[in-house]
């Protein structure tokens, strides 16, 4: 931090996603902020170590084109999402199976961001050898998998009101209920879900198993293009210069000031508490400490691609720990440097010994792994709140006037969770403060 800081109204602390996204809401609206971050960049969880020419994510890769607030912050309009092939790859009795493709039409009605992320995908062109065969008899036959794209489809259609009046129950109880074949569920929504919850027992509400299905079904998976920390430095940099303060830890929080370790007391007429949850309760220890899911990212440098489709792979038959892994190389060129590939692995746990590790990597890629190179392992035993049921997609942003909270443990525990609740905490910030709103931007979207 150069300079003392300049006048704000409110201080932010955290320069996460969440923090960055209201910060954004409110410098837009005219009201001088500060964003105040403890580590030596912006992006929190959202960070992207380079090794080597490789950007290699801290977090697993599973954003949606259709979150919607990847399409309604200004503050996002440049970002790229380079997507995965349509439908997921499945490892299930030694083969692979393509699954879960919805119909070209639906995924068409995805965010204005996925014509763009179509639009830039690498034109890698999906094999149509034994590595992609049509799904057969492992994951149900072509009836059930018509079922299942039917099931998707309706899903797709389904408003969110719709979705969250259902009875409430732990995900994995609730999918014995919808009427799908054992074999799709186990070879095919189980695994999918436990790697779009980080949660591989499925112990999630069921409301936010439906709401992550319900986004798988309306767009592509995919990741922002250069890295996760893509995202929070464009946040970054549509603020005005000098709003964000890295290197810089809060050590008291209260309405109207903010104590920090390196430059003292901070005054300000509001302040948001925008850090993890357990950091949140730290500085204010009324709030909840919600159990995690920890997740493990293996990244391997690769002399060449094990498999030409920029595809997901999930592991149905749970060979080993990895729950997905992908060439993400395929997925975005710019993550490898030239004539190198780069698969990145996730484990939703512990780091796993290596030996299993490749063991596994092995079987799924269907090659020897012996000349991959790890070029990193990110460990987070919090990576993810836990969402079991009963789970309140709407905990409140505004704890009293001019104190407030935003991440990812306000709502849903994804990017787009921890977007919402940012832009939640901005509104609730300005019409605290009395500043007025565009009629289009009082309106929220709702949660996914
Ligand atoms: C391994 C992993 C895999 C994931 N997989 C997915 C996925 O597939 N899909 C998906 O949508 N989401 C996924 N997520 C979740 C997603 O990354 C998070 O929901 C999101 O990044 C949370 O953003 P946030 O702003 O709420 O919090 P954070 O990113 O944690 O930001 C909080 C910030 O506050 C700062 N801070 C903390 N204490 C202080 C202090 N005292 N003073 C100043 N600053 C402080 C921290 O340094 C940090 O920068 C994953 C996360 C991890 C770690």
């Amino acid at each position: 931090m150069p300079e003392p800081a300049q006048h704000a109204d409110v201080v932010i602390v955290g320069a996460g996603v969440a923090g960055l996204l209201a910060a954004h809401r409110l410098t837009r609206a005219g009201v001088p902020t500060l964003v105040l971050e403890a580590g030596p960049c912006v992006g929190g969880r959202m960070s992207t170590e380079k090794v080597d020419g490789f950007r290699l994510d801290r977090i697993g890769r599973l954003l949606c084109t259709s979150y919607p607030e990847l399409r309604r912050n200004p503050g996002l309009d440049a970002l790229v999402l380079r997507s995965f092939s349509p439908g997921v790859l499945v490892h299930s009795d030694g083969r692979r199976h393509r699954a879960g493709e919805l119909p070209a039409p639906r995924r068409a009605k995805g965010a204005l961001t996925t014509a763009r992320a179509l639009a830039s995908a690498p034109r890698v062109p999906r094999p149509r050898t034994a590595r992609s065969p049509r799904p057969t008899a492992p994951l149900g036959s072509p009836l059930d998998q018509a079922r299942l794209a039917r099931a998707l489809a309706r899903l797709a259609a389904t408003p969110v009101p719709r979705l969250l009046a259902r009875p409430e129950l732990p995900a994995s109880d609730a999918l014995i209920g919808r009427g799908l074949p054992a074999r799709t569920l186990d070879g095919f929504v189980r695994p999918l879900l436990s790697a779009l919850l980080c949660d591989p027992d499925l112990t999630s509400s069921s409301r936010c198993a439906d709401l992550a299905l319900h986004a798988y079904a309306r767009g592509r998976l995919c990741v922002p293009e250069g890295g996760a920390d893509a995202l929070p430095e464009l946040l970054a940099a549509g603020l005005p210069p000098g709003t964000v303060r890295t290197g810089v830890r809060v050590s008291a929080i209260s309405a109207n000031s903010v104590a920090t370790e390196e430059h003292g007391e901070l005054r300000c007429r509001s302040t948001l508490l925008a850090t993890g949850a357990r950091a949140a309760a730290g500085l204010l220890p009324g709030l909840r400490v919600p159990g995690f899911h920890p997740v493990t990212v293996v990244h391997h440098a690769v002399p060449e691609p094990p498999l030409a489709d920029p595809a997901l792979l999930l592991d149905a038959d749970r060979l080993g720990p990895v729950a997905y892994t992908a060439v993400i190389s395929q997925v975005d060129p710019t993550r490898a440097p030239a004539g190198r590939a780069l698969v990145s692995s996730t484990v939703l746990g512990p780091p796993p010994p290596e030996r299993e590790l490749r063991a596994q990597l092995a079987a799924l890629y269907g090659t020897s792994t012996s000349d991959w190179e790890t070029l990193a392992v990110h460990h987070d035993p919090e990576a993810v709140p836990a969402m079991p049921a009963p789970h309140d997609l709407h905990r409140p942003v505004r704890l009293l006037d001019g104190l407030y909270v935003c991440g990812d443990h306000r709502g849903t525990s994804t990017l787009q969770g921890a977007l919402h609740s940012g832009r939640r905490a901005a509104h609730a910030i300005l019409a605290d403060l009395g500043v007025q709103l565009a009629p289009t931007a009082g309106r929220l979207p709702a949660a996914a």
